[in-house]
């Protein structure tokens, strides 16, 4: 094994890792000694579900460093999404199992220990809980609505999560060990709502320059008004912009990849209208303050040698456009660039221009129209294709259709990297 893909492994290993150490560090420091089995059940099953929904907050922190050691933001949100529903199940089995150890007594007990009405007030927490987690987590699942109703249902697990540490929390009554589960759960929180969403974490920049590189885009330059990110070629930042004298921002993150990275860490960010907000940017003016997150993501980040490939689809084309302007290529290099129309592809004419003069760099430019690109005849243009680490930038879709048809001509699934512009 490569220590290239050896370092993949770590880094994609971390989170499960974690996860399944403090699931059972939880599960034996919480077995009940001389108690009934299903009780037992019940007890450890609570304990692991607090566990993982703890695990499942830390992960939606939209911390640089920590996303960094984690492996990455796409990967912290795709453990998000596991360790809840994980978390949910196992809160699932928690009544159940307790209503299970209770039918031996009587049927009547069972039904006591369900039904919430007969119950006191800490109890009731847990049911509205385990009734929130149960509907963000449906809402998770249903990847066709709209994104701001998505992200509005996704928002109740916030509220059941809270829900469930303070049901926790009132029936242990005195303080205890365990509660510190509770405390870095309610912190990972806290943390996610005031750094991230509400910007407290951010870096104030203002925009200095607008240009229009393609119909429905534009790019901003942004120049830092106090402490700067640190960005590299391939990450992204989550930007929000603010009021300028005609225009008016929408004021919430969204995550844009920067394409350019100048002296005096001014950026430029480049926004394609394919939504309320991104169709808002498109009247964005200099003067405008923009908050900052970030850098994120490790796209393009793996140093190794050998030739690669590049294939970018419409504004996927960002974080080449940020490698490709930082310096030469230092090894073969093929950009294969899909687009509707020529009309709407940015950066054509200086992509062609730096083919030019970069002889490690070739650059395949194809308007594929509202079609799905032909995939066989565009690859029979790129040499040594096996030998090549791929790296896709684009929409899921583009994403989705080119990932196996790459592995069935032959290039291995651990050289092929991407980054969707999704976040679900
Ligand atoms: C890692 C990454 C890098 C990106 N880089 C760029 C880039 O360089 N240039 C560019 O033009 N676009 C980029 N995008 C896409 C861009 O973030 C969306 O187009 C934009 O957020 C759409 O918002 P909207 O309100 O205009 O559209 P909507 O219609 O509200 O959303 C359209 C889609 O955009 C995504 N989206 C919307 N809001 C958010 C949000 N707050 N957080 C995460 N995703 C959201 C969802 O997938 C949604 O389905 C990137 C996306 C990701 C995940």
């Amino acid at each position: 094994m490569s220590p290239h893909s050896i370092e993949r492994w770590q880094r994609r290993l971390t989170i499960p890792a974690i996860a399944v150490a403090s699931s059972l560090l939880l599960a034996w420091w919480a077995f009940p000694v001389g108690v009934q089995p299903w009780r037992s059940i019940g007890i450890v099953s609570a304990w692991t579900g607090t566990g993982m929904l703890t695990i499942a907050t830390v992960l939606m922190v939209r911390e640089p460093h920590l996303t960094g050691a984690l492996g990455g933001l796409e990967l912290c949100y795709r453990w998000h999404h596991r360790a809840g529903v994980l978390a949910y199940l196992a809160l699932l089995v928690h009544p159940l199992a307790l209503a299970i150890d209770g039918w031996k007594e009587s049927p009547r007990v069972a039904w006591q220990s369900l039904a919430p009405w007969l119950q006191a007030w800490p109890v009731w927490l847990g049911w509205c809980a385990l009734a929130l987690l149960m509907i963000g987590l449906t809402a998770t699942f249903a990847s066709q609505l709209p994104y701001r109703r998505w992200r509005g249902l996704h928002a109740l697990l916030g509220v059941g999560v809270l829900l469930a540490f303070s049901h926790v929390g009132a029936l242990l009554g005195e303080p205890a060990p365990s509660l510190g589960i509770l405390i870095l759960g309610m912190f990972a929180l806290a943390w996610r709502i005031m750094g991230s969403d509400l910007g407290l974490a951010a870096a104030p920049y203002r925009v200095t320059a607008v240009t229009n590189p393609a119909a429905g885009t534009i790019e901003a330059a942004v120049s830092p008004c106090a402490a700067a990110l640190a960005v590299a070629p391939g990450q992204f930042v989550l930007a929000a912009f603010g009021h300028g004298k005609h225009f008016r921002g929408c004021g919430e993150y969204h995550p844009f990849t920067v394409s350019r990275i100048e002296a005096e860490h001014r950026l430029r960010l480049t926004i394609k209208a394919l939504g309320r907000c991104s169709q808002n940017l498109q009247a964005l003016e200099p003067g405008v303050l923009v908050h900052l997150q970030g850098p994120f993501g490790s796209f393009l980040a793996d140093t190794a040698d050998g030739p690669e490939l590049w294939i970018a689809g419409g504004i996927g084309i960002t974080p080449f456009m940020a490698s490709l302007r930082a310096q030469p290529r230092m090894q073969p290099t093929t950009l294969i660039y899909l687009y509707r129309s020529a009309g709407d592809a940015a950066f054509l004419d200086e992509l062609a221009m730096l083919a030019e003069i970069d002889s490690n760099f070739d650059l395949i430019a194809q308007a594929t129209g509202n079609h799905p690109p032909n995939v066989e005849p565009l690859m029979a243009k790129v040499t040594r294709l096996t030998e090549r680490r791929v790296y896709l930038c684009g929409p899921p879709a583009m994403v989705d259709t080119l990932v196996p048809r790459l592995v069935e001509l032959g290039v291995s699934p651990g050289s092929i990297h991407y980054e969707r512009f999704d976040f679900r």
